[in-house]
């Protein structure tokens, strides 16, 4: 009998697995993709539409377009996961799976920072993000904040290559003069696991006067004061706040019961959860890697090959090495790259390449290829 995988998710986890299997097993399986979106967005594509060096219809990849040996794409919403049977409801239907695969992400909840969505703005959603290009176009300089509001969050770099980039914007507009930036994050370092990558973001806040505020967060925007309350009773004005809201799963995995403390655990080498023949990948997990793409992805590929053994009836092996390599933007058309891995028990460790004019090709690289290789079309990520 045909195995059927249902994959709920189709961000990056998904999209990666989901191919990987296509091409191993073509009709040998029966895919379901199921995402409630009707395309697909990288997170960098994100800060290129809000500091508008891309349109958003550039950076849409639309899931019409997937078409692969033996996967069917349904756009519908999840609405129950019952782990344990393997069962699944959506808005089109109800699946049922030999093996089940959640790489439904990180939602966010903008309600839980007060004054955020009446004083300011947020970019980690696309909506978000995409509504910034026009403040950004309409915004006359003065006091930037740009502020994380909890722990744990998409992108740790992403915070700092925006306060980076900002710069730029500013300065290509002839406000940085009349403007200041400033960078609020839960951490001491921009990049924990790699001071080297730290140091060189830190240098460059000097550089451009980027006023850094490290081991805070931000609880609430005070919308009669018109200040940005932080974590240690600091008090900041603005003009412009940009913020990174409060993360957590999508409240269809929190009804599933297969989270503890607030995510789905699972087997950092593995990523099997506690229910037999279900898996969990990515910012939904509390695998223990930073909730980025190129962790979903890379932990996407270790499920894809288990799945792929387990349908050619060969041992499963394939192990999770927590390796991830991330591209940083400096601004000024100047890119890092950081090769990080983290293992369990162990002290993450990255390495730093760059920032140079050269590595933006790798980035634009990076993204072309996974467009190729996802959804059969040639694009380019903006330079
Ligand atoms: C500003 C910004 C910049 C970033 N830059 C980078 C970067 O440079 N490199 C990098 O690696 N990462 C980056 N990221 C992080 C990256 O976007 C995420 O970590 C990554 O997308 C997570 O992949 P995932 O597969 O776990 O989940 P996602 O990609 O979030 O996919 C989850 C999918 O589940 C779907 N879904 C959720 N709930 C339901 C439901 N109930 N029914 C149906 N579908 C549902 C969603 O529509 C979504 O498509 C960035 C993020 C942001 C916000």
């Amino acid at each position: 009998m045909t195995t059927r995988v249902v994959v709920l998710g189709a961000g990056f986890g998904g999209l990666e697995l989901t191919t990987l299997v296509s091409e191993a097993c073509g009709d040998d399986v029966s895919v379901v993709l199921i995402d409630q979106s009707s395309h697909f967005v990288f997170g960098f594509s994100k800060l290129d539409v809000m500091f508008g060096k891309a349109s958003a219809d550039h950076v849409r990849h639309p899931y019409s377009a997937i078409v692969k040996d033996g996967v069917q794409f349904v756009s519908a919403t999840i609405t129950a996961i019952d782990p344990t049977s393997r069962h699944v409801e959506t808005t089109a239907g109800s699946f049922d799976a030999d093996i089940l695969v959640v790489a439904l992400g990180a939602e966010f909840d903008i309600s839980a920072t007060p004054g955020l969505s009446d004083i300011g703005h947020e970019f980690y959603t696309v909506d978000g993000a995409f509504a910034l290009q026009e403040v950004l176009a309409n915004f006359n300089g003065g006091r930037v904040v740009i502020g994380v509001t909890s722990t744990p969050f998409k992108c740790p770099p992403a915070p700092s290559e925006t306060a980076l980039l900002m710069d730029e914007f500013l300065k290509e507009r002839g406000l940085r003069e009349f403007s200041e930036i400033t960078l609020v994050m839960p951490f001491g370092l921009p990049i924990p696991p790699s001071p080297e990558a730290s140091q060189a973001i830190l240098e460059a806040f000097a550089e451009r006067g980027i006023n850094w505020l490290p081991e805070r967060v931000v609880k609430a925007l005070n919308v009669q004061t018109q200040m940005v309350e932080l974590s240690n009773d600091q008090e900041l004005p603005f003009d412009l706040f940009l913020g990174v809201p409060v993360h957590r799963v999508p409240s269809v995995v929190a009804e599933s019961g297969m989270t503890v403390d607030g995510w789905i655990p699972v087997d950092p080498l593995t990523l099997e959860t506690a229910y037999p023949d279900v898996y969990a990948v990515g910012d939904v997990t509390s695998v223990g890697t930073p909730k980025a793409g190129v962790f979903s992805e890379g932990q996407g590929v270790v499920v894809a090959e288990r799945i792929i053994a387990s349908v050619q009836g060969r041992a499963v092996t394939s192990e999770y090495g927590g390796r991830g390599i991330c591209y940083l933007e400096f601004g000024s058309h100047e890119v890092a790259k950081v090769d990080v891995v983290f293992r369990t028990g162990e002290r993450p460790v990255g390495d730093l390449v760059g920032p140079t004019p050269e590595l933006m090709n790798d980035k634009v690289q990076f993204g072309s290829e996974r467009i190729q290789r996802w959804f059969g079309r040639q694009w380019r990520p903006t330079v």
